[in-house]
């Protein structure tokens, strides 16, 4: 992508509405425009970075076998009378009326509509298990929005729903996805620490919240020591399940089993929450099968969230500096930012669009600076951008051959020379 031709309206000064790095960043790199109070268009640059993050989340639902189908964000009032939520939602639930006066809701999660599709299909525990996973937009009207996308009112969710035979294929279930999720967050360089939290009436531990730390975030979390020392790479399901961590509601000092003196506490952001609730939706929706001796029973659910659109906010809290963002690769909107440092000199004209189709060729992301606008702007938007990589142009490349790679996450530039610097990239 050239930057000149591109739509990258980035911000000279620091928006006053934002209080958080992530929220200035993702205005100042021109990723996001803000509407209305917590609703947002995203701009080419930030929607780069939400569809990295879906392909990531989809790709790690479909390894474990669930299918991906697309509800509709309109749905009916009625589904949510029979399930008892609809008077329960409250204020947050944004509430619509058709032409002909039938009561709708923009849904702010969709378990009901899920359950209502299994009930019509779903009769035999042959069809078991089954998970069903969608990204689509939800609408909470949030009392408070703030931290741009991070809580806004209307956001990207990923949210999956299991049907089960048994309290035990259920939990097996849960445990597949506990695993998936931390493999997902891993993919994206994320250490997300998988904290016990409150199941409500439902009770049981069957409710786990994927947070990772940061003094921004907005729950208390309860953990051992131990979590700090381990890296995205270790976060596994082995690891991770041996290991205390509660949310606050769910931390009592005195059942406490590690010792005080691991015992740590920190901010988090909510990245994630897993549920399993049995019977609570497939019963008044009339989701059923029959067993293998020919009983019918109501099916064993859990629902699976995932914050699409706040983890753009979250990484961006996890990663950054001063000067900006420092995207990790998997989610990075390019791989490459090219910088050309004298536009308009024909030899470092050519050999800058040369290094640009030769790495856009080779499938590499590239994002071209080819503006005409001084060292020190390009210098400063790249690494606002923050892409992992810099290949910087000018005439030392001319006498020399080199040009410049540079590092945004540790800041080193090493001289590479201009026939090399492709391979290397790569
Ligand atoms: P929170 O406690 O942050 O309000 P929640 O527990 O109400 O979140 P869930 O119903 O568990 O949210 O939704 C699944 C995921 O969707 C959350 O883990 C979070 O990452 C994301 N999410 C929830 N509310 C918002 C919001 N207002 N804006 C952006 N993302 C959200
Ligand atoms: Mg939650």
């Amino acid at each position: 992508m050239r930057l000149s031709q591109y739509f990258i309206p980035t911000l000279k000064e620091t928006p006053s509405e934002a209080q958080i790095a992530s929220h200035r960043l993702m205005l100042r790199a021109g990723m996001v425009n803000q509407e209305t109070s917590g609703i947002y268009t995203w701009l080419p640059l930030g929607l780069r970075v939400l569809e990295k993050i879906q392909k990531i989340v989809c790709e790690e639902q479909d390894r474990i076998g669930c299918h991906k189908v697309l509800m509709p964000t309109i749905q009916p009032a009625e589904l949510w009378k029979k399930s008892g939520r609809y008077e329960a939602y409250g204020k947050e639930m944004l509430r619509i009326t058709d032409r002909h006066e039938r009561e709708m809701l923009y849904g702010p999660t969709n378990e009901e509509v899920i359950t209502d599709v299994v009930a019509q299909y779903v009769k035999s525990y042959r069809a078991l298990p089954l998970v069903l996973y969608q990204i689509q937009w939800k609408f909470r009207d949030e009392i408070r929005p703030r931290f741009g996308v991070m809580r806004g009112r209307e956001f990207l969710m990923k949210d999956g729903y299991s049907f089960d035979l048994s309290y035990e294929a259920a939990t097996d279930t849960y445990k597949k996805i506990y695993e998936s999720y931390l493999r997902t967050f891993r993919r994206m360089g994320l250490t997300a620490i998988p904290v016990r939290a409150d199941t409500g009436a439902i009770g049981g531990d069957l409710s786990h919240e994927f947070q990772i730390v940061a003094p921004t975030g907005e729950s208390t979390i309860y953990y051992d020591g131990k979590f700090d020392s381990l890296s995205a790479a270790d976060m596994t399901f082995d690891i991770a399940s041996k290991l205390y961590a509660a949310a606050d509601e769910m931390h009592k000092a005195d059942e406490c089993p590690i010792p005080a003196d691991h015992l740590k506490t920190a901010r988090g952001i909510e990245i994630g929450h897993i549920f399993y609730f049995g019977t609570k939706y497939s019963e008044p929706l009339g989701a059923k099968v029959t067993t293998p001796d020919g009983q019918t029973i109501p099916l064993e659910m859990g629902s699976y969230g995932i914050g699409v659109s706040r983890l753009v906010g979250a990484i961006i809290e996890a990663f950054h500096d001063d000067k900006g963002i420092i995207w990790p690769e998997a989610v990075a909107p390019f791989k490459v930012g090219l910088i050309n440092l004298k536009v308009g000199d024909i030899k470092i004209d050519t050999l800058a669009e040369g290094l640009y189709t030769q790495l856009s060729n080779k499938g590499i992301e590239v994002l071209y600076d080819d503006r005409d606008e001084r060292a020190g702007t390009k210098f400063a938007d790249m690494d606002l951008i923050g892409l992992p990589w810099q290949i910087v142009l000018g005439n030392r490349t001319v006498e020399t051959g080199m040009v410049e790679l540079k590092n945004r996450k540790t800041g080193e530039k090493i001289e590479v020379a201009l026939d090399q610097i492709a391979d290397k990239v790569c």
